[in-house]
């Protein structure tokens, strides 16, 4: 049996920074390598769901939340015309009743600020390229563009979508563009809330062809925007290029004057190009596997990328935790449970995104209906019916029930 002493992680992502810490709980020696010269930040939000933030819950981290986060009261279907109700699903309160947990929007800088603070500046090493991971008969070592190499018990793949441990161990296939783009930019709020223009809400905008998704973070002092549109023309070679509040206006030029307002009001616009990949049977070679995006990237409608990566972060530190003595028990033990759920997750983030883009009237009036009896008989069973996402505890799944 093969001992776990010492484990390397490629990619300081929220997947790469939640292992580290939840390696470092268990007194394993973790040391992250990561491509960026420098962790920025990113200019966009997270809605941290349940089961997000039970997992920073796990890596005793949720306390920091009151600093940054913002509680929404419900998720709103609206009209993007109109305007109209078409469900509403109550949040605060409600999520920490159902499943134990609050639902949060934050910040991503934030996040990772969060996941950053209780790592040691020796646990990160940047400007570490990653260009290779492979397996030798007792240690897996990546290799770095510089020309240096590192060895380790376990390594580990949290290096995003166009992961370089994902290609050197499974070969080269190209995430799939998925003829949806969107465009991302935090409006900032200096003054705090204002609930004429944006509710205290999760608000999604039903459109043809799209939808708009709006939320405070920072406390109320930021609106995260995300605006969805099916496009087959995305041209760029980099997945998220600069945008302006103009082309993000003309995009959803007749859409809800409110939409309209809070457009304007942005600074920094990013525009991306959204791709997935199909689910894998297998993360890991021997001593090397995968998690977050590297192994399971997904569509965002149902806000669980970041989400997924920090589950698997948890979920394999506890199994590495529990069988140090016996990587490979480990490892078997963190496929069986993690990829049948970030698989479910990642299949039905994709029919979100046709539920959410249908283009035949005919088709949005029997969704919309469909939606308002549901939200009549049940609001926790309205809109995204996600209550199987966020009651999932990726600090006790797999653990053996106690007999009664
Ligand atoms: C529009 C949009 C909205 C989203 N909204 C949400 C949401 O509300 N909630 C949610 O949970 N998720 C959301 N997501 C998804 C989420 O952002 C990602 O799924 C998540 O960040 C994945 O985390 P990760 O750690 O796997 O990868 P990443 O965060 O991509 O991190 C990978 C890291 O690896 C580094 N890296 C890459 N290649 C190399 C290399 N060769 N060598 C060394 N380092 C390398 C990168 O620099 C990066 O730091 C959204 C995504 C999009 C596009």
């Amino acid at each position: 049996m093969r001992r776990v002493q010492k484990v390397a992680i490629i990619g300081a992502g929220m997947g790469g920074l939640a292992l580290a810490n939840a390696l470092k709980a268990r007194n394993i020696d973790v040391k992250i390598h990561e491509q960026a010269e420098e962790l920025t930040q990113v200019g966009a939000g997270i809605q941290l769901t349940p089961n997000a933030v039970k997992v920073l819950r796990g890596l005793g981290l949720d306390h920091r939340l009151k600093e940054f986060g913002f509680v929404p009261q419900a998720i709103m279907g609206l009209d993007g015309r109109s305007g109209k109700t078409v469900f509403r699903t109550p949040l605060a309160g409600a999520c920490e009743e159902l499943y134990d947990a609050p639902y949060v929007h934050i910040h991503r800088g934030d996040l990772q600020t969060i996941l950053r603070d209780p790592l040691l500046d020796s646990m990160i090493s940047l400007g570490k390229h990653c260009v290779d991971v492979r397996n030798e008969s007792d240690c897996a070592v990546a290799a770095f563009s510089d020309g240096s190499s590192i060895e380790a018990d376990l390594i580990v793949g949290a290096d995003g979508i166009r992961s370089a441990a994902r290609k050197s161990l499974f070969g080269a296939d190209a995430p799939r563009f998925t003829n949806n783009i969107c465009w991302r930019s935090v409006v900032p709020f200096e003054n705090g809330p204002d609930y004429d223009l944006v509710g205290p809400y999760n608000s999604i905008w039903f459109g043809p062809n799209g939808h708009v998704v709006t939320y405070y973070v920072r406390g109320g002092k930021a609106v995260n925007i995300i605006a969805c549109l099916e496009s087959t023309d995305w041209q760029e070679e980099s997945w998220h290029v600069r945008s302006t509040k103009e082309e993000l206006a003309n995009a959803y030029d007749g859409w809800h004057p409110k939409l309209q307002k809070i457009f304007a009001r942005a600074d920094e616009v990013y525009k991306w190009g959204l791709f997935d990949r199909d689910p894998m049977e297998s993360w890991t070679r021997d001593r090397v596997t995968l998690l977050g995006d590297a192994a399971h990237p997904m569509l965002p409608y149902l806000s669980q990328g970041a989400a997924m990566a920090m589950e698997d972060a948890l979920v394999l530190a506890r199994m590495v935790g529990q069988q140090q003595d016996d990587l490979d028990a480990a490892l078997r033990a963190y496929e069986t449970i993690r990829i049948p759920r970030a698989t479910r997750v990642q299949l039905s983030s994709r029919e979100q995104g046709k539920k959410n883009h249908l283009t035949s009237p005919v088709a949005r009036f029997v969704r919309d209906v469909e939606y308002r009896i549901r939200n009549l008989i049940n609001p926790q069973a309205s809109g995204l019916k996600a209550g199987w996402v966020y009651e999932y505890d990726a600090g006790s799944v797999g653990e053996p029930v106690p007999a009664l």
